[in-house]
């Protein structure tokens, strides 16, 4: 007989700056959602960008969630835990697995276009910033057609390249926490992804994923960016034959310009708020500003556990302050 899962939330940061306040959003809502039906919580640290990911900032994510009282039964830098290791840059052979698994269902295929190729076969309309694959180096049989979008020809001596995953012209559909029933089109939202770079980089929904399913996720709860990106998500799950988590997205929280945080602005950012604030006085604006408390009073997370119900939360897809 199959045992039930434990409820298992995660919070998942990619180490590349200090959190700012909507990152400390996600990490509470995930953390209240867990610990209010008794679930385990994990805390895996998103370093797979070479680049942009230190070690430092790993640990000063730590710091700042002990300060904000927000404790994690497994993960973190010094690996706790039977699922480990709990940094992505520690995985790769996870995902060697997986993508060896998705090469043999026939619907990956190399890749020899660089940015500026992909950028060059943009539909004028695509004006939020999201990038829709034309299916350049995608071969014929995957296609179904003979005419396939063709609009560079790629240098295929390039030998570096990376690996595609073809998606089919059909709606994905699922059902958000907070934002409810949802439907995407892989083919007009993305086309066809990317699993690996043409560097070697693992890509974050072929490594999302992964971590998700091996470390026994329930739920997940991030900024709604992520929501539509689920819809990747859902059918990478389905291509490797593993069940998703239960999708919970929150709003972002956006500067007084209306612009969302990023890890670049310093105002407010964990360094400024914990020279100005008590965890209790953040933890209570977050939960004020959000719904969950019909007013803002200091609070630590334990205390908020019993007053914390996702039938409180707004679906915004952002919050001003
Ligand atoms: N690593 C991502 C971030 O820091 C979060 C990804 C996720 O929660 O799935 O924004």
């Amino acid at each position: 007989m199959e045992t039930e899962k434990p409820e298992t939330g995660r919070f998942a940061p990619s180490p590349t700056g200090r959190m700012h306040l909507g990152n400390i959003f996600a990490a509470l809502v995930s953390w209240l959602s867990a610990r209010k039906k008794g679930g385990r919580w994990i805390l895996r640290i998103e370093d797979l960008d070479p680049q942009r990911s230190r070690i430092e900032y790993a640990r000063q994510i730590e710091d700042d969630l002990n300060w904000l009282g927000l404790d994690w039964d497994e993960g973190g830098i010094d690996d706790t835990g039977s699922h480990g290791p709990y940094r992505q840059s520690l995985r790769a052979n996870f995902y060697e697995e997986a993508i060896s698994r998705l090469k043999e269902t026939g619907l990956t295929y190399p890749c020899y276009c660089t940015r500026a190729d992909v950028m060059a076969t943009q539909a004028p309309h695509e004006s939020d910033g999201r990038i829709v694959y034309a299916g350049t180096c995608r071969p014929a049989s995957l296609s179904g057609k003979s005419d396939s979008p063709i609009i560079t020809i790629p240098d295929t001596k390039r030998t570096e390249r990376a690996t595609r995953l073809f998606v089919p012209d059909e709606e994905i559909s699922f059902t958000d926490r907070l934002y409810g029933p949802q439907s995407v089109n892989l083919a007009s939202h993305c086309g066809d992804f990317v699993l690996r770079r043409a560097d070697g980089a693992w890509a974050y929904q072929l490594a999302v994923v992964v971590d998700d399913a091996l470390m026994g996720v329930t739920e997940v709860v991030r900024g709604s960016d992520l929501l539509l990106s689920s819809a990747q998500q859902i059918y990478l799950y389905r291509l490797l034959g593993l069940t998703p988590p239960r999708f919970a997205h929150i709003p972002l929280i956006c500067n007084e310009s209306g612009v969302r945080l990023s890890k670049r602005d310093s105002s407010l950012s964990m360094e400024r708020l914990r020279e100005e604030y008590t965890p209790q006085h953040l933890i209570g604006m977050l939960a004020y500003i959000s719904g969950i408390l019909p007013e803002p009073f200091p609070i630590s997370a334990h205390a908020l556990l019993p007053l914390f119900s996702w039938t409180s939360l707004r679906p915004t897809p952002t919050i001003s302050i």
